[in-house]
């Protein structure tokens, strides 16, 4: 075999690799280089820094755009009135109390206690005094948008990016133009994602290098630990909250909707894409769990793309992290923000693997905490990842659950059944 198409197959082996084991191994090849380099690893930091700057870059465009197009879609959903606007209360109410489960996780167990990581940014001042709530409340409307954009107030571009989307929706075909250009900025800003993603597993290489370098091999018990408080998370929210709200909200047997999730389920943790798994949870829905046909094929697609319960949760935990191992108090009024920040943010979140990192950043850039903490963070995003994107596909399910049963759209025959119902021509439309 000729060097040259030895070379080719090497680079087809690496190039072959999917993303996150490309992250993966970035990361624990960044934690050898960084074990056995010790401080001198610091001369790889500035690739990681591109990285992280590349990332913020993304940040503000790829909010407003998304929120723009998040909202302008729910267009006819607004049409369907009572049932949109019960979806959305009910979407939002559960991914806030997943980012409290997430924070209180955090503050329980405390994963980033003990790293003493110092930030290199000044960012972190940001959160030393905490701001009122009347002038919280005050500061979410930005008096002048353009500065909100240029100044990255992310609170304040949700804000103004749900006022604008709800806007062109009220204005009908005068919005269009309007739309299609939010639409086309938005997949441009998917691609830059995606492209600046492909850098990542250098970036993270270099960061974990610096990390492993400065800190020893100290940094990996509490990356353990910040995946046993995401998981206990997860499992809270689908055994205490999700099947507490089927038994008491919709009076139904819990155990038959947690029989009736689980394709979707496995499907969401091995795809990592809520999105990806919608197929898949229509199914459930309709054949395990009865929701009939208009029911599902509303609540759910909303769902998908609006309801991020697991990625809430996994940003409270991830923010606690990064404030604990940068030593970082963070105030009341801080955890309010954070609180609101990955709710109405998950409205713009895709249903697709890794974007709860992207969304990270927006979370700890709101309340000042450094942005470093994102890339040790992002060694472990697919760990997470896998169980975040369950328990947001299992939320889905449980709202339609409840929707379902409050407009008697719920065949409850097929809900109780032992076996699932394949023929779906029996299901009520
Ligand atoms: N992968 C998740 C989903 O598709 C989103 C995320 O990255 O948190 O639901």
């Amino acid at each position: 075999m000729s060097t040259a198409s030895v070379s080719a197959q090497k680079k087809g082996l690496w190039g072959g690799l999917a993303l996150w084991k490309k992250i993966f191994i970035g990361m624990l090849a960044g934690v050898a280089v960084g074990a056995v380099m010790g401080p001198d690893a610091e001369i790889l930091k500035p690739i990681g820094t591109l990285f992280i700057n590349a990332i913020k870059m993304l940040i503000v465009p790829l909010v407003f755009c998304s929120l723009v197009v998040g909202v302008t879609a729910m267009q006819d959903s607004a049409k369907m009135g009572r049932m949109g606007v019960k979806a959305i209360v009910l979407y939002l109410m559960t991914t806030a109390v997943a980012i409290t489960i997430g924070l209180g996780l955090g503050a329980l167990l405390t994963p980033g206690d003990g790293l003493n990581m110092v930030a290199s940014t000044t960012a972190a001042a940001a959160s030393t005094e905490a701001p009122s709530l009347v002038s919280t409340i005050l500061g979410l409307i930005p008096k002048n948008p353009i500065e909100a954009l240029a100044g990255g107030k992310i609170l304040q571009i949700i804000v103004f990016a749900l006022g604008l989307g709800i806007a062109l929706n009220m204005i009908g075909e005068k919005a269009e133009p309007a739309v299609q250009l939010f639409n086309s900025l938005a997949e441009a800003m998917y691609k830059l994602t995606e492209l600046v993603m492909k850098f990542a597993p250098y970036g993270i290489f270099a960061l974990m290098a610096w990390v492993a370098g400065k800190y020893g091999l100290d940094v990996l018990l509490p990356l353990l630990k910040v995946i046993g408080a995401v998981y206990l998370g997860c499992v809270v929210q689908v055994l205490l909250v999700y099947t507490g709200a089927v038994t008491l909200i919709a009076g139904l047997n819990p155990v038959k909707y947690l029989k009736g999730i689980v394709n979707a389920q496995m499907v969401a943790f091995s795809s990592t894409s809520s999105s990806g798994t919608l197929p898949v949870s229509i199914r459930c829905a309709r054949e395990n769990l009865g929701i009939s046909k208009g029911t599902a094929s509303f609540v759910l697609p909303l769902g998908a793309t609006i309801n991020m319960d697991g990625t809430a949760l996994y940003q409270g935990v991830a923010a606690l992290f990064v404030a604990q191992a940068f030593g970082i108090d963070l105030s009341t009024g801080d955890y309010l923000t954070i609180i609101a920040t990955a709710t109405l943010a998950s409205i713009g979140t895709a249903g697709v693997p890794g974007a709860g990192l992207i969304m990270l950043s927006l979370v700890l850039t709101t309340v000042g905490l450094p942005m470093e903490g994102l890339a040790i963070i992002a060694g472990i995003d697919r760990i997470l990842d896998m169980a975040r994107t369950s328990v947001n596909v299992s939320g889905d399910l449980m709202v339609a659950l409840l929707i379902g049963k409050s407009e008697n759209e719920v065949d409850e025959s097929i809900y109780n059944a032992d076996e699932p119902v394949t023929e779906l021509a029996s299901i009520k439309v």
